[in-house]
């Protein structure tokens, strides 16, 4: 028996991953070396260096979690929180309700903010949670909801956090280099990001970064963190450069394709990168809603890389009509979740799949299958 597997060559619009470049590609199947070699060692202090780069921070404790990015929302939040602590989070959308279950997890109290699915959380409903809990030791938000293609705009929420003294933690996941993210700017304590969205590296790897005052809480802990994994005193020397310890094994072809896809990035600058996701958001945007479609979130709040639209009342079946995409044309594209599911599409167009041709395949494709 032969077992052989040759994936068919997709055109990636969903909500992630997104289309790699060759280069990265390229950079996955150059030759394995040791983890613990002089030169990988090397590498991974440059990839530090570009993430502290692309997420505008000069946060020391900064380094990439061997695991996807549902992997750095653990990193952060187990960490961070001891049991019998209180923290605030914001839920509107799927990736916050995981925040939630992963604080309760921890032994945290958690107070949440409700927010209808594609609304944003408002300085208000913050305020509002701090009379009832007002020494939370965090309060974490999703910067951009990929269930809903919401952006939760951060930087009057974070002066109203750091007033009660609590730390900010966000999930940009699907936010780092494809828009405006300014960690130290915006006083973000705590965050954790992933490499299958706008950076176009497989997925596999997630990017994190403490602040000081989130560090200083670290070293107060006054218990064991729960995950052996994910406890940062032990994965930090890792990332410590030459005096690096033995923690567990890089997966070095993933390493080797961040490097690549974070060189990408700064080679196109991020300013360019995010004016181009919002270029060709426009493109797509006047193009869908030519067809009938129309955006589940107000123009205020939109995500330029992840748009979620309601169909056109002629389309019945939503889900043949995306199976034909795909296997007509090779293209994918995202459904709805949770009260969306079977109302809305999210059509992602992120890093190396944001480009004007791939607005024009999919419009094509989509117009040929409506004509019918
Ligand atoms: C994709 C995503 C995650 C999870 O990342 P994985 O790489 O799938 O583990 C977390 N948060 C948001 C907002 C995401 O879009």
């Amino acid at each position: 028996m032969k077992y052989t597997f040759n994936p068919p060559n997709r055109v990636l619009m969903g909500p992630g991953p997104s289309d790699a470049h060759p280069r990265v590609l390229k950079a996955m199947a150059t030759p394995l070396i040791g983890h613990l070699d002089p030169k990988f060692v090397e590498m991974m202090d440059e990839v530090k260096v570009m993430v502290q780069d692309t997420f505008l921070t000069k946060n020391e404790l900064t380094f990439v979690v061997s695991a996807p990015g549902s992997a750095g929302m653990e990193t952060c939040l187990v960490n961070l929180l001891e049991p019998g602590d209180e923290c605030i989070i914001c839920v509107n959308g799927v990736f916050g309700g995981r925040m939630v279950d992963i604080a309760e997890r921890c032994g945290a109290t958690v107070h949440k903010i409700v927010t209808p699915w594609g609304e944003v959380t408002s300085v208000e409903q913050v305020e509002e949670a701090l009379k009832t809990c007002s020494k939370p030791k965090l309060v974490a938000l999703v910067h951009a909801e990929t269930s809903t293609g919401a952006l939760q705009p951060l930087k009057e929420i974070s002066e109203v956090v750091h007033n009660a003294e609590s730390l900010l933690v966000v999930d940009a996941v699907t936010s780092w280099c494809g828009m405006p993210l300014k960690v130290d700017e915006w006083g973000i304590d705590a965050i954790y990001s992933g490499t299958q969205k706008n950076l176009s590296a497989p997925p596999g790897l997630s990017p994190v970064s403490f602040s000081p005052r989130a560090v200083k809480v670290l070293e107060e802990r006054k218990t064991k963190v729960q995950s052996w994994f994910l406890d940062l005193n032990l994965v930090k020397n890792y990332w410590a450069g030459a005096k690096r310890a033995y923690h567990h094994t890089a997966p070095v072809s993933s390493v080797y394709a961040i490097h690549e896809a974070l060189s990408i990035v700064l080679e196109e600058g991020l300013e360019n990168r995010w004016k181009r996701h919002q270029d060709v958001h426009q493109k797509l945007k006047t193009e869908l809603e030519s067809l009938g479609f129309k955006y589940l979130v107000n123009e205020e709040h939109r995500l330029p890389n992840l748009n979620s639209v309601f169909l056109p009342e002629q389309i019945k079946d939503e889900a043949a009509l995306r199976n034909r995409l795909l296997n007509e044309f090779n293209i994918e594209i995202g459904g709805g979740l949770g009260d969306f599911a079977g109302k809305i599409w999210r059509i992602g167009i992120m890093g190396e799949s944001c480009t004007k041709n791939h607005v024009n395949m999919l419009i094509g494709a989509l117009k040929e299958l409506m004509n019918e």
